[in-house]
């Protein structure tokens, strides 16, 4: 077999690079166009420079070089730019998902360890990563904010960053929002994101929460928490949520191979919870796209339900008659008691992410969190800990029993084709090694 081509030999230069980045930003390449861009560190070369000397430092700076330079795809760039940093351009029509993906990606490879000589270091790199005009409207004000990024992980501790849009979109008001979301569903300019929940003890997918995304052709992304507040204050919540339940069910049906275990989470609104036609809308949905009611979980937020303690009990009653699985989200900031919670046929408890972010720094947050549990599983409820950011965290969570996991650290709340290609690198691919 032919030798394949020496991976360095792909690695630019700085200026050859900055060239590059540049000649990606023309105006013909203007529009819809935009890549993605990372920057990636050594950690602590200098430690290593101090305690092996130079030789070793530049043997793990060479090992690095050689290791992106197999990862890119053949459209994509790496450049050298000095300092012991290296960029990675992402060659393609790249969203934010998708950088995530290649930044994780990234990291993974370039923390297998490294043979020098007769030594094996382990090493691991900080990295940052921003879209061309989302991040920086010009290549190199994009270079200089992910270059901010990447020093901001090195003083935040953290071993990457993504950037955050620096334009929001133009105000609009409420009544013009309104007006646009039931054309928004018509227009398809909805879709459905999908966030991985892990199962801590079994080290599988136990499922995905589906997450509403608009985006606007000139207010660009509209958040949720801004939608649903709003279509809520009127009808338009009642066709939203028929749209997304039967894309939630259909999509799921798209996805192959799907192990027993793993359910779609879907959020109801809290009006409708004691809305009847909810009830024929979901059981029509299922009918439709012959899903198991089991592999779905509604999720119905702890305040909805003590907005109104009688209904929601008959309600979830009904709702659970139809097969379908029942999870109480953001639980913990709505004083529920456990008398009431007794009295439903409920089947998880997803604690808040307000505690347990903080699980790691206050000792009030962790003692909620074990309550939390303990209550959860008296009853012979599922914990999911929503929010979980790190591995500190991650550690936190499962010493304090719970089951299911899910937040930033496995992954963001990603496109369909993404979840696809994420369900099926779990257990991730061996570091290292390009697949291809
Ligand atoms: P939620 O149900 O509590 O959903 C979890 C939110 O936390 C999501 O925000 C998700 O992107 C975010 N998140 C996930 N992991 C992490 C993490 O590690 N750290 C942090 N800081 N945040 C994390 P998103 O997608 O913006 O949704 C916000 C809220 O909007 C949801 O909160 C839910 O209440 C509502 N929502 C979203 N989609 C729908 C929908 O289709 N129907 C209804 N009724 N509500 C929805
Ligand atoms: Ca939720
Ligand atoms: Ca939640």
């Amino acid at each position: 077999r032919p030798m394949p081509p020496d991976p360095s030999s792909r690695i630019l230069g700085r200026e050859a690079f900055l060239q590059e980045l540049a000649r990606h930003a023309t105006p013909e390449a203007e529009g819809e166009q935009t890549f993605g861009l990372i920057l990636t560190k050594l950690s602590h070369l200098r430690d290593i420079n101090q305690a092996f000397g130079f030789t070793t430092g530049d043997a793990c700076l060479e090992s690095i070089a050689a290791r992106l330079g197999r990862i890119a795809r053949p459209k994509d760039m790496v450049g050298r730019l000095g300092g012991g940093m290296f960029a990675l351009l992402l060659n393609d029509p790249c969203d934010e998902a998708l950088l995530e993906l290649a930044v994780n990606r990234l990291l993974d490879v370039l923390a297998a360890p490294v043979d020098v000589g007769t030594r094996t270091l382990t090493i691991a790199c900080r990295a940052a990563g921003g879209l061309y005009r989302d991040h920086g409207p010009t290549p190199d004000a994009l270079l200089g904010a992910v270059e901010d990024g990447l020093h901001q992980t090195f003083r935040k501790g953290k071993p990457y960053l993504l950037l955050k849009p620096r334009h929001e979109a133009p105000a609009t008001d409420d009544f013009t929002l309104l007006r646009e979301v039931e054309a928004a569903i018509d227009n398809g300019e909805l879709t459905l994101h999908y966030q991985p929940q892990l199962d801590l003890r079994e080290h599988r997918v136990a499922g995905f929460e589906a997450l509403l995304r608009w985006h606007h052709p000139v207010f660009g992304q509209v958040s949720p928490e801004r939608v649903i507040p709003l279509a809520e204050k009127n009808e338009v919540i009642v066709p939203l949520t028929r749209w997304t339940i039967n894309t939630a069910l259909r999509e799921f049906k798209e996805l192959r191979g799907l192990p027993d275990q793993v359910k779609v989470s879907l959020n109801l609104s809290a009006p409708l919870l004691t809305d009847r036609s909810i009830l024929d809308l979901i059981s029509d949905a299922l009918a439709i796209w012959d899903v198991d009611p089991a592999r779905l979980m509604i999720e119905i937020t702890e305040t909805s339900m003590m907005s109104n303690p009688e209904a929601s009990v008959a309600a979830v009653h009904s709702l659970r008659e139809l097969g379908v699985r029942i999870s109480i989200d953001d639980f913990g900031t709505g004083y529920s008691s456990l008398a009431y919670l007794a009295q439903l046929p409920l089947d998880e408890l997803k604690i808040d992410k307000s505690f347990v972010t903080q699980v790691t720094s206050s000792d009030h947050d962790r003692k909620i969190v074990r309550a939390i549990v303990d209550l959860a599983h008296n009853f012979g409820l599922r914990v999911v800990a929503e929010g979980v950011e790190d591995t500190d965290v991650e550690q936190l969570i499962i010493e304090h029993g719970c089951d299911v996991g899910q937040g930033y650290l496995y992954s963001r709340p990603v496109p369909l084709e993404m979840l696809d290609y994420w369900l099926h690198a779990q257990p991730a691919t061996a570091a290292g090694e390009p697949s291809a």
